[in-house]
Parts: C-alpha cells; structure tokens; sequence
C-alpha cells in the first residue's frame, strides 16, 4: 500500500484530522494507495501557503524567470513521465498506451505556457483628454484553485496549472478523491524543478467536504473548476458569493454525424476510438453516433464487428483496447444506464452488461455497447453515461442530422465525417458546440481553445488566451503636469 501526502507550502503532511482515504484500483479491484483527507484546516492552510508564496519570492521573478522555471518542470515530465503514467494506469485503469501519449502532450503544455510567459503584454492606446498617457498592465489575479476530476487528472490540472503559472499565479490543486496520487507526483515534480514553496500546492480530501472552503475563501481570486454538473454549480454559487472568477468545463453528450458520402473506414475508425477510447470515460466522448439512413445498417453491423474484436483487460497490457471503468460509483452508474436503455426499448446491437475477464474477475469492466432503436427524447440519448456505451440515431437529410445534433442540452464537441467541402464548411457552423471536428475526432491541441456551449460550461482553457483568465487588466492614465485635471 503506497501513501501519498499533501503538499501545502514547503511541506508534504497528513491531514490535520490524522485520517486517511483509501484508493482502489480498479482492475484488480484491490486497495493499493491512501492519500490524505483533508478538511477545513488543511484547505484553509494550502490557500494560505499559496497567498504567502504570491507576495513572495515569485512575485520578484521577471516573466522570462518563471518561463524558465515552467520549462524545467516540462523537462522533468518528459524525463521521469513513467512514473506519471504509471500511477494513472493504476489509479483509474487508464490503459498504459494512452497514459504514455498524456504524459508527452502535458510536458508540450508547459512548454507553450513557458514561451507565452514572457509574451504578456499590455497596450498604449490613444485616449480622448489631450496629452494624458493611457496604458495598460496585465497582473497575476492571485491565487487560483483548480478542481479536477478523476478521469484524466493530470491533463485536466495542467489546463489549469500552466496557464495560471505562465501569469504569475499561485495554485492551489484539489484532485478527486478517487484519483489524487499522480497529481502529488506532479507536485514533487514541480518542487524539483525549482518552484518556490507554496506557488503549488496539492490539498486532497472529498469535494463535499472541503470543496466549499476553497471557493468560497477570501484569498482565492479564481477557480478553475472540470467534473460534473452538480459539483459544477455548487462551485459556481459559492464563487459567486465572494464575486470570484470562474472556468467551468462540464460534461458532454456528443455526436459524432456520418454522412453517406464519407471514407467509410476512416468514420468507422474514428466512430470507435470518439467513444471506446477511455472506456467512454471522457468529457469529449463521441457519445451519439448520427449515421445517414441510407447507410445506417451497414455501417452499425460493422462498427460491432470491429468492436467484438477488441481486447478488454489489463490496462498496464499495451496491447489491451479497453480497460475498466476508473472508479466503483461510476462502475454502478454505467450499469444502471444500460438497464435504463433497455426499460426505455432501446437494443442492445453490442453488448449490454457488465464483462467479467478471466484473469480480470474483479475488475470494473463493462462490455463495449451500441444501442439501436434510440430516439433523441430516451435518457440513453440526453444523460451523460461516461462509459462505453454509444447510441445510434438514423437522420435523412442535412438539416436534420443538425437538429438531432443540437437537440441536447449540451454542446461541448461534435464530429462529422463527409467527403463534402460544403457540408464540411457549412455543418459545423450550424452546430452548437465548443469544438467542432472534421474527419476527425478527440484531436485536442493546447493551441486551441476548448470548452463548452450551453450546459458544458462557461469559458475556454487551451490557447493564447487562457492566460488572460488568469490575469487581471489594469489601466494606468497619468496627466501631463501642463494638463487641467
Ligand atoms: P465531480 O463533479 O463529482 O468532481 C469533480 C471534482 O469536483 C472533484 O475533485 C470533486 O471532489 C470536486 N467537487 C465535488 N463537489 C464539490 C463541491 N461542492 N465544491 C468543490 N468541489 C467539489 O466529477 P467527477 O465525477 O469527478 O468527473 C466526471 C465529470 O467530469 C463528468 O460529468 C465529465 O463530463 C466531467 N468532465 C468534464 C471535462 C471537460 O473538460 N468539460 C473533462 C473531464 C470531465
């Protein structure tokens, strides 16, 4: 059994209360790690630590200094990144391929906020009293509380944790209590690459408990807030309370729209991968699959094909397709959308239950599902199941494969696949979603913005801009002596 611990400033400790929360893997379905459950004091103190560190020496660095000390810290990722993968592999079953390419993807993430680090810049603008200088100054809004849930830890924090360094923030990071073990690693990394104690720290516990004290705290400036709606808007009321900035990146419902006239294995390819990668267990999941009637049947029987040839097991195995789902509740709840669907008369064309692998008995596995006979109003069609299970809607024409599309109350991605140039330039403009992908699916880049329409959240993390949400804009106006006031 490993233990893991917090850091708050420059010290790793236990929570004040003594007690512990235990972690399980959810292959082996066996306890592997603890890490600490923090409570008011333990929240309290992080905050604390990390409003001292931002008066401190990291308020002296210049910008080009703290680039340097973001580019260290990607270096460190890439070098020692094994242990990073490993420990999401064994904390929420992320196969180990995949962990590999996000561990690669979070070093290029402080590498591009390093190099804007320096880059911030304010502007002279013209202003319409006579002789007055008018300019301004971008400062680091202070200090920033990024919450995270379990299903892609470290990418998640890194959105936030970047950015807000690049700034000239200081963090405070609250994982899930399902999945804190590699953000902690993150954290030892950081101390290594040479960042001043409290500018990041790692306070771990259950949301419900100690989530409120991070948002609502007087010192914290801004929250940067991924998981569920639930915990979305109890973030959102209490930062409101202290008029605090927030970035919310909720969950989603997306299609993924097939046209008749589209490269019908790369749509199939990218159909599967949209949904079955991360066992479903993905904010940007290709969760509907709108197919052209016309081809509706064929390409169904296929995609099953395909999928009843994928390995379920192991996720540290690289040749494993799908591995379990991350946590027991979440486990419990996919299992209980596949019973909802069938109550609601969907069929199950591929799977439909939960796998029991030889060798794997214990672990949480869920069979890969297509449910057909599904209509845009069934709870399988509007619920975000977060697993990997995929619903299939038919559509005619154009115009409504969009208004299936849109008939959500989502609108964090969609997907289309067409040899068309017009339907490629036209659809996407027509669909209400923060990303929209072309013959192409789950291409994430830090270079483009992300987030959500509707109820998928409110902001964008990725991008030049994401910076600017961690800054607040000053404007400076000084009166040439000759001037009147
Ligand atoms: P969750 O909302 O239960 O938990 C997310 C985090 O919030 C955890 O750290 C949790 O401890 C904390 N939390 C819970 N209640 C809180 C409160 N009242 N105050 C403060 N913090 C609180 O979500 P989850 O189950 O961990 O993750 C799954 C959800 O996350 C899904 O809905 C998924 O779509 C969403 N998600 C969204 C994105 C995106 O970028 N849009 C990415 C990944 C996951």
């Amino acid at each position: 059994m490993e233990t893991f611990k917090m850091r708050i400033g420059a010290d790793w400790c236990e929570a004040a209360s003594g007690e512990w929360i235990s972690t399980e893997n959810p292959y082996t379905g066996e306890e592997w790690a603890r890490i600490p459950r923090g409570g008011e004091a333990d929240a309290d103190a992080a905050v604390e630590a990390a409003h001292q560190a931002g008066q401190g020496e990291w308020k002296t660095l210049t910008a080009t200094q703290r680039g340097r000390l973001l580019y260290q810290f990607a270096r460190l990722i890439r070098e020692k990144g094994q242990r990073l993968a490993d420990l999401e592999v064994t904390d929420i079953g992320r196969r180990r391929k995949e962990a590999l390419g996000v561990v690669d993807h979070l070093a290029s993430y402080y590498e591009y906020y390093a190099g804007l680090a320096d880059k911030i810049e304010g502007s002279v603008t013209p202003f319409d009293k006579p002789g007055f200088l008018h300019y301004t100054v971008h400062e680091p809004m202070g200090v920033v509380v990024c919450i995270v849930p379990w299903n892609g830890p470290l990418l998640l924090a890194s959105m936030k944790i970047a950015p807000a360094l690049a700034a000239g923030c200081t963090v405070v990071v609250k994982p899930s209590e399902f999945a804190s073990a590699s953000i902690i690693h993150l954290a030892e990394l950081a101390e290594e690459a040479g960042f001043p104690p409290g500018v990041f720290n790692v306070v771990t516990g259950y949301g419900k408990e100690i989530g409120d004290t991070l948002t609502s705290h007087p010192l914290v400036r801004k929250v940067a807030f991924t998981g569920g709606h639930v915990g979305g808007r109890a973030v959102a009321q209490s930062a409101a309370q202290g008029f605090k900035h927030i970035t919310l990146e909720l969950g989603g419902k997306s299609p993924n729209i097939v046209f008749e006239d589209a490269d019908q294995d790369e749509a199939l390819a990218g159909v599967s991968m949209a949904i079955f990668n991360t066992s479903g267990q993905a904010c940007l999941a290709g969760s509907r699959l709108l197919v052209q009637r016309s081809i509706a049947d064929s390409f169904v029987e296929k995609l099953a094909d395909h999928m009843r040839k994928a390995k379920l097991g192991d996720p540290t195995d690289l040749d494993t397709d799908i591995g379990p789902i991350a946590t027991r509740p979440q486990f419990d709840s996919v299992l209980n959308h596949l019973r909802i669907a069938k109550k609601e008369g969907a069929t199950a064309v591929l799977g439909g239950d939960r796998d029991r692998l030889t060798g794997g008995e214990d672990g949480l596995f869920v069979e890969p599902t297509i449910f057909t006979n599904v209509t845009s109003d069934m709870r399988i069609a509007r619920e975000e199941v977060f697993g990997p299970v995929l619903v299939v809607i038919p559509f005619d024409t154009d115009e409504e494969a969009v208004q299936i599309a849109n008939d959500t109350s989502f609108g964090l991605a969609a997907g289309l696949w067409t040899s068309s140039l017009e339907r490629a330039l036209e659809i996407p403009r027509q669909l209400q979603a923060g990303t929209v992908w072309v013959n192409t699916y789950r291409t994430v880049s830090v270079m483009a913005p992300f987030g959500g329409f509707k109820d998928s959240g409110i902001g964008r993390e990725n991008g030049r801009a994401a910076v600017e949400d961690y800054l607040e804009t000053k404007s400076i106006v000084i009166r040439p002596s000759t001037s009147t006031v």
